[in-house]
């Protein structure tokens, strides 16, 4: 059994890096904060190599620029990319992000490598590196140690500059030792790059060129840029119904377009809670398809949030 704390992360790990750290939050809104010497998700290299490996995913971007102007798109490519663009975001938030990183409901150990192949085919890295650096975002939110915080540091940052600036390339397996038990979790978090490469084929073989193009690198571009806009609008635009540590926000259009991870000042709030629309209009694609999923008992012990969590902290309308 993991032991975790009341945020539903498991206990130590860089829960114990909180308390040897201790840096003045007076530099908040700077446009440049060094971050501290020591972290156990950012690497100190900063050389030539690292800074190549972010050139695939600024490649990725041309050719879908590439794509948009050269490539005719077909009934077929563009049901591939938005089929697949629904099915790899649910990979990312039901799988990376509600349950690599936050535990908040229990399932098999195949269909859990089933969660972690389709989040890897969104080419976001691997699963155990995702959930170790968003536990640690929530760890230090809008602190200095949040990897990526448009409050501490720029929206530019927060949204994009992170993952180009190379610091954060590392999965520290010890930091996770509750998923990185797994073999199998450990093999594809190296090759987090393979289920991509499955996908990006497929869709070639579907329908050719456009199939490629329009069904696998355009939808790949746009999941990027919805995923990261929680990181980045979702800390900066909307409204906050729970008065948090952070400056998250719930923000309705970022819901719609990654399937309820906008919804993100409830989830700070609460963020053991497998659901984050708390309000019943607060369309939550990701939970519904959790709570089907637990239905057909694919997975179960799903975590709500509890009453008095739901009315604590309430900010006054
Ligand atoms: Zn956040
Ligand atoms: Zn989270």
């Amino acid at each position: 059994m993991i032991l975790t704390d009341s945020t539903g992360l498991p206990a130590g790990g860089i829960g114990k890096f909180a308390k040897e750290i201790s840096i003045s939050t007076a530099v908040r809104g700077a446009v440049s904060v060094p971050l501290p010497a020591s972290s156990p998700i950012r690497s100190t290299s900063r050389g030539l190599f690292s800074r190549l490996r972010t050139v695939p995913f600024i490649l990725l971007h041309l050719a879908a620029l590439a794509v948009i102007c050269f490539v005719p798109i077909t009934w077929t490519s563009a049901g591939l990319m938005v089929g697949f663009y629904f099915l790899r975001m649910f990979g990312i938030t039901g799988g990376y992000h509600r349950y690599f990183a936050h535990r908040s409901y229990r399932t098999s150990r195949l269909f859990q490598f089933a969660l972690a192949w389709i989040g890897c085919s969104a080419v976001q890295k691997g699963p155990l590196w995702w959930a170790l650096n968003h536990r640690h975002h929530h760890r230090y939110s809008d602190e200095e140690d949040d990897p990526h915080s448009p409050v501490v540091r720029t929206i530019w940052w927060s949204h994009v500059g992170w993952v180009l600036s190379g610091q954060y390339r590392k999965t520290n397996l010890e930091e996770i030792k509750d998923y990185s038990v797994f073999r199998e979790l450990r093999i594809l978090n190296k090759l987090h790059w393979l289920p991509g490469l499955v996908l990006g084929t497929l869709c070639y073989l579907i329908d050719g060129m456009s199939g490629l193009g329009w069904g696998f690198v355009v939808g790949t571009v746009a999941l990027y840029h919805a995923t990261f806009l929680v990181n980045s609008a979702c800390h900066i635009w909307g409204r906050r119904r729970y008065e948090t540590s952070d400056r998250s926000k719930n923000n309705w259009w970022a819901a719609l377009i990654t399937m309820g991870e906008g919804w993100h000042n409830n989830h700070h709030h609460y963020m053991s809670s497998a659901r984050q629309g708390f309000m019943w209009w607060e369309v939550d694609v990701s939970y519904y398809i959790i709570r089907s999923l637990a239905f057909v008992g694919i997975v179960w012990d799903v975590r709500e949030p509890t009453e008095k969590a739901l009315a604590t902290k309430r900010i006054a309308s």
